[in-house]
């Protein structure tokens, strides 16, 4: 379904920033705007942004976005909570969209009792659910943005589309293509280095191959992708099957094609 624009003739949009497991990384994609903040500020009011000042996560928005991963009962909760009282829900970020790093533990049955008694003095005291896990295995989410951390005109370019009517997409074109577009050097061909750009969807502008680095995935699976010719590819460079698997498996290891893939070379 789209934006619904009829609730807010003759009031600016109410917007939500929630944050849920993470960084707030991918916060700070909306204070880096600047002036743009600024403006866009204008247009619609912030009814909760804690990390920009107004704080009152119950207020009812016709635009919420969420940063983090769902690793909490408490959590779980409130993203439900969330979405009852808001109109269009974007998640941000590879916690909300992929469960994030945070999602690691998925991976290992014992992942989370193993990690909360090695991390805290009192692990009785803290409570996790057993996996962290997208914002969309739990509530419908309208629109997702990938990427670790997303960047600034991405999401304001999105809260643009909106209030001009426009519904708002997002590439999901291979790494790979936007290097071509730069005329950045090919990392891998040039350098032999294992650079994850033919299977990692862009929104970064290919910044890491543009400074001569191998892409590390922090965008997440582009559509239609070939892991396994990759993975043969990055055994070539010589990677071992372990390695492997960190590389799919590294911040997007719950999005399906990357956690796959990743198991593929672990089972090895
Ligand atoms: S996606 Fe990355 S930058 Fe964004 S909140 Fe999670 S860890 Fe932080
Ligand atoms: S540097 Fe990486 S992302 Fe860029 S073209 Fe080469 S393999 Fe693809």
């Amino acid at each position: 379904m789209g934006f619904d624009y009829s609730g807010f003739a003759g009031r600016r949009p109410r917007v939500a920033v929630h944050k849920f497991s993470s960084c707030d990384g991918c916060q700070l994609a909306f204070l880096n705007a600047g002036e743009a903040l600024l403006a866009v500020s204008e247009l619609v009011e912030f009814v909760h942004f804690a990390e920009a000042g107004p704080v009152d996560p119950d207020a009812p928005a016709d635009i919420a976005f969420i940063e983090g991963s769902v690793s909490t009962p408490e959590e779980r909760e409130r993203l439900e909570h969330i979405r009852a009282h808001s109109g269009y829900l974007i998640s941000i970020g590879a916690c909300a969209t992929s469960g994030g790093l945070q999602a690691l533990r998925n991976l290992y049955a014992d992942g989370v009792d193993a990690w909360r008694q090695a991390v805290y003095a009192s692990p009785e005291y803290v409570a996790s659910l057993d996996t962290a896990t997208p914002v969309a295995e739990h509530v419908k989410v309208d629109l997702e943005i990938w990427g670790c951390p997303v960047n600034t005109a991405q999401v304001v370019g999105v809260l643009h589309d909106l209030l001009h009517g426009v519904q708002p997409t997002q590439s999901r074109d291979k790494v790979c293509l936007e290097c071509k577009r730069q005329n950045a050097v090919c990392v891998m061909v040039a350098k032999g280095m294992p650079c994850m750009g033919p299977v990692t969807q862009t929104g970064c502008g290919a910044i890491c191959p543009r400074y001569g680095r191998d892409c590390y995935a922090c965008y997440g699976p582009a559509e239609t992708v070939n892991t396994d010719a990759l993975g043969q590819r990055l055994g070539t460079l010589g990677l071992q099957p372990g390695d492997v698997t960190r590389r799919f498996h590294f911040i997007n290891s719950h999005a399906p094609a990357f956690r796959v893939a990743g198991n593929k070379h672990r089972s090895e």
